[in-house]
């Protein structure tokens, strides 16, 4: 691939345009360029310079780095997303048998009541709890 120039900021295709990062302490830049001519802006170049925390020099990021770290942050919200979905199942279980036995047993009427509102206002009122 060849390297071109959009105004004048040097692009290499390879590389995400003004995004830099530390190899070391994982700090990320994003560049950005402001055009007071027309009030627009672009991204900024690639150019190395010292990290601003003293451990060494910032790099180019590659497409390639840019997409594998938003694989892995995708997959890490996923998996959070998912824990959390279990955690909300498991209490709408134990909320939903919580009301059916207080029901049951003819038990505090107001914990029974509000289990119930609970599940009604969450829409997780399943069939043991009817
Ligand atoms: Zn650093």
């Amino acid at each position: 691939m060849t390297d071109i120039t959009e105004g004048n900021v040097h692009v290499d295709p390879l590389l995400v345009p003004g995004r830099m990062h530390c190899a070391k302490c994982k700090f990320s830049l994003t560049r950005v360029n402001l055009y007071f001519a027309n009030g627009t802006t672009g991204p900024g170049g690639n150019e190395t310079e010292p990290c601003p925390n003293g451990c060494g020099p910032l790099w180019p990021v590659t497409w390639e780095q840019e997409a594998r770290e938003a694989w892995a942050t995708s997959e890490r919200i996923f998996e959070s997303a998912q824990a959390q979905k279990k955690k909300v199942d498991d209490l709408s279980v134990l909320v939903s048998r919580l009301a059916y036995q207080l029901n049951r047993i003819g038990g505090n009427d107001i914990l029974a009541r509000t289990a119930v509102d609970y599940l009604r206002q969450n829409d997780l009122l399943g069939s043991t709890a009817r």
